[in-house]
């Protein structure tokens, strides 16, 4: 026979059960009742050894190929991944060290993905036969399988607590005798598509049907209540049987009578349902931001793939100009994908969104039910939806016509999965405008390092929105804007403080501007920067600050027994966790040579008490992870915020972010410390963006508003710059320390974590690796390539292990291939986190 052209898939099979190295990609046979139907990106089964799995189609061709086995089937129409995602997919694989299998994971919806399950029951002679001849474990088989019927191989294994191999021999062993047989399961999937039965009216005479009904006069009502309906859209039998009282047996006879038609049709989980539009008034732009809309629109029509920054400060009117550029977006037959931070999507900003696109919005986020999630993905796969905006994972929403990408606070970490595959949605949104010339618009109010550089040396173009608009009803009855001026920052040096005598951890200003807010009946907003507080030493009397000699990484306490962060006497030495080195506790600042020398710490708990001790009248809450957790709960707070129940709110990094609170007219920062002096390159870019952040939240209506921040720190360029709400200025002297160091944008980072259960063998291994990775870099003679460490991490212990990390530098254009070349060699790295381009190094 000669051979023949066959249609070939090649598959990505989505299983977890094949070598982690494994790129998981097999080639199939599609048989020819398939052919018409089958397309790239479909999810599919596959068989895969004696399992079956699902896979989805990267591509096919027709080759002359003998000996490849079938693909089975279909999954659903409706799955298939677009093409422009499955290039993403390999992109991020390739940049995240992972499989391509991982991220397609993240390209459907949640509970989509199935594995076929090998059950076992016995057959009639497995019936009958006598138990008592067999082998100890195939008679305990059988037994189960009688008593039970069917049952999985993970249910058995589980009865009989035997491990998969000496089943596996006991199975086969029965099946050949002809006792047992085996079959595959496939469940149906947790979520599918939800189906209402509609009723539409078919009688050709009204009066006519309602006379024959004269003994039912329920059914009577019905037919009258759906003739006398003036939309055409037809009622379901639940708003029916709302609307009349009918049952379903009355439905079901006027059915067989021939009067009315039942109708199943497929509805979507809505999960904007309950999402109240904002009010909304499209306004013209400012000068600057047609600027700054007229530039990117260019890039859009052109479709060629720009890179833009909208640098813009708080309240600048950057989500006008998104709104805008989506609307020409639709416009010109694109669809649009807007990230934003988790936070910000509970918010005000969804409600901005519906009002302006409708049902044409679609969103995504960790709160949807799997239900909702699924139907949001197929009105986007469809098209039908253009518009998706939502969290880090909306990156991988299935948008075949995309065209335009908007990163909102693109410096936000949170962009970057703390969980492998380690993307970056940023990252990969700016490498959309390379693989399909999506335009892709970043937009912050304090960009990130990298963005801001990149910007600067014209990888990416900026656009600047340089003035706050005050929003105002004219006279007119239309919406005026005016620049409103951004509220006075002060620094309260607490040095001072303690000299004056005053020891509460507010200064004599702070509380000042507290009983004056208070006083005009407006709210106060308290911020604490809890990560890492209680962690380094510091001077109360000049603001000396403990650091490495080596790293100039800030050295942080090391306790005898962990947690007790506070307890100041427990202090034993102190470690810098970028390169190891310990060194003793001072009992005296070297620099002024006080003895008031001490590790830093304060809770939002602690400082709602003094709030309550100084101000008994004022209404205190607090917001912070530990006192505030679920959707509802941070929901009810800003609700009772808006209505003026709370005077004082203390919080944490999470009343940073996105809140528009018109009464509040003082911020607070309590110690702005303790974020300047985390053991991490990027501590003083979060501190001024966190501080920037905070300060926003303040006199977003109106003048008069203040902002003071207390610090044993006055000088440090962070806070300067933030006080200014000067940007560039930290930008200097940001870029200029991470070009001394040569941390990001001027080296890559890539950073090796392992935990064991004692620190001793965390340690050795996190040695081990190190000495593997020297001789790499020793024997290729690789140039710029550098080892940071190894050091226990700053979050020494989690869950109950220990954590040490590793840090590789290599040059800032080193390409992945490289990188993974040499993760390659130095592994298998099991047990690693391996972070490329790490986000912080805690
Ligand atoms: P940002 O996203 O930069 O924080 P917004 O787009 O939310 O800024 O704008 C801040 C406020 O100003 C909003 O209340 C918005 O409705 C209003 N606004 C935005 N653009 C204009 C404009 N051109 N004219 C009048 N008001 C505007
Ligand atoms: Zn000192
Ligand atoms: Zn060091």
């Amino acid at each position: 026979m000669n051979p023949v052209s066959e249609l070939v898939a090649d598959v990505a099979v989505l299983t977890d059960s094949l070598p982690s190295q494994h790129q998981g990609i097999f080639s199939y046979r599609v048989p020819d009742h398939l052919q018409a139907a089958i397309a790239i990106g479909q999810l599919v089964w596959v068989p895969l050894r004696q399992q079956q799995v699902q896979g989805v189609v990267l591509a096919m061709q027709r080759r002359t190929v003998s000996g490849l086995r079938d693909l089975i089937d279909l999954v659903d129409p409706d799955l298939s991944i677009p093409q422009l995602t499955i290039q993403l997919a390999h992109w991020v694989a390739e940049n995240c060290y992972t499989t391509l299998a991982a991220v397609l994971d993240l390209c459907l919806p949640p509970g989509m993905i199935r594995q076929a399950v090998t059950t076992w029951r016995a057959t009639a002679a497995g019936l009958t036969c006598e138990l008592g001849a067999l082998p100890e474990r195939e008679r305990a088989i059988l037994f189960y399988l009688r008593r039970h019927g069917e049952l999985s191989e993970a249910d058995l294994r589980a009865a009989l607590r035997g491990s998969d191999a000496n089943l596996r021999a006991a199975y086969r062993s029965l099946a050949e005798r002809g006792l047992i047989t085996r079959r595959l399961r496939i469940d149906p999937p947790r979520v599918r598509p939800q189906q209402e039965q509609f009723v539409r009216l078919t009688l050709p005479d009204l009066d006519q049907a309602i006379a024959e009904l004269r003994r039912a006069p329920r059914q009577a009502a019905a037919l009258r209540w759906l003739a006398e309906r003036t939309t055409s859209d037809p009622p379901t039998v639940n708003e029916l049987r709302r609307a009349t009282g009918i049952d379903s047996t009355g439905i079901r006879a006027l059915e067989r009578r021939g009067f009315v038609q039942l109708v199943g049709r497929e509805i979507y989980r809505d999960p904007l349902a309950t999402v109240h539009p904002a009010t909304d008034t499209p306004p013209p732009l400012t000068s600057a931001q047609r600027v700054a809309y007229e530039t990117i629109v260019t890039a859009l029509e052109a479709g060629t793939g720009g890179r833009f920054l909208l640098y813009g400060i708080t309240g600048s009117g950057k989500t006008e100009v998104y709104l805008r550029l989506i609307a020409r977006a639709l416009r010109l037959g694109r669809q649009a994908l807007v990230l934003a931070p988790e936070i910000a999507l509970t918010t005000q900003l969804v409600r901005r969104f519906v009002a302006r696109f409708g049902h044409q919005l679609a969103v995504l986020h960790s709160g949807l039910s799997d239900g909702e999630r699924y139907d949001e993905w197929r009105r986007l796969r469809r098209g039908e939806a253009r518009v998706a905006i939502g969290a880090r994972s909306a990156l991988f929403a299935p948008l075949p016509d995309l065209g335009l990408v908007i990163v909102d606070e693109e410096h936000e970490p949170g962009y970057k999965s703390d969980a492998a595959p380690r993307y970056h949605a940023r990252d990969a949104a700016l490498h959309l405008a390379d693989l399909a010339g999506v335009t892709v618009v970043l937009g912050s109010a304090t960009p990130s390092v990298e963005t801001y550089y990149a910007a600067r040396n014209g990888q990416i173009q900026l656009l600047e929105l340089p003035e706050r608009i005050g929003a105002q009803i004219g006279v007119d009855g239309l919406v005026h804007s005016r620049p409103l001026p951004l509220p006075p920052v002060r620094i309260v040096d607490m040095r001072h403080e303690l000299q004056q005598g005053n020891t509460s951890i507010f200064s004599i200003k702070l509380q000042h501007a507290l009983a004056q807010t208070l006083a005009r009946g407006q709210q106060a907003i308290l911020f604490l920067n809890r990560r890492g507080a209680a962690s380094f030493v510091f001077c109360r009397d000049c603001g000396y600050v403990a650091r490495c000699e080596r790293c100039a990484a800030p050295l942080t306490v090391h306790y005898d027994t962990a947690t007790t962060a506070e307890a100041g006497e427990s202090v034993r030495v102190l470690i810098c966790h970028s390169c190891g080195q310990r060194t003793a506790t001072p009992v005296v600042c070297p620099q002024c040579l006080s003895h008031r020398i001490r590790a830093s710490g304060i809770g939002t708990q602690r400082v709602a008490e003094v709030v309550r001790e100084l101000f008994p009248d004022a209404r205190v809450a607090r917001w912070d992870r530990d006192s505030i957790s679920g959707k509802n709960a941070h929901d009810a707070l800003l609700e009772a915020m808006v209505r003026h129940e709370i005077d004082v709110l203390v919080g944490t990094q999470m009343i940073a972010k996105g809140l528009d609170l018109p009464l509040v007219g003082l911020v607070g920062v309590v110690l702005a410390d303790t974020g300047l002096h985390l053991p991490d390159f990027r501590s003083g870019e979060r501190a001024f963006q966190l501080l920037t952040q905070v300060a926003g939240r303040a006199g977003r209506r109106s003048e008069g508003a203040q902002v003071i921040i207390q610090t044993y720190q006055p000088d440090h360029y962070a806070l300067q710059a933030a006080c200014e709400h000067d940007y560039r200025a930290f930008f200097r002297e940001e870029i200029a320390f991470r070009r001394a160091l040569a941390y990001p944008p001027f080296g890559r980072l890539v950073r090796f974590v392992t935990t064991a259960a004692t620190e001793s063998i965390c340690r050795r291994q996190a040695e081990q690796l190190a000495v593997t990775l020297q001789t790499y870099i020793t024997g290729r003679d690789l140039v710029g390539w550098r080892l940071i460490g190894p050091a226990p991490a700053f979050f020494r212990r989690q869950r109950d292990r220990w954590r040490w990390h590793v840090l590789l530098r290599v040059p800032p254009a080193t390409d992945i291939r490289e990188i993974r070349l040499a993760l390659d060699a130095v592994g298998p790295l099991y047990g690693w986190v391996i972070d490329i381009d790490p986000v912080h190094v805690l």
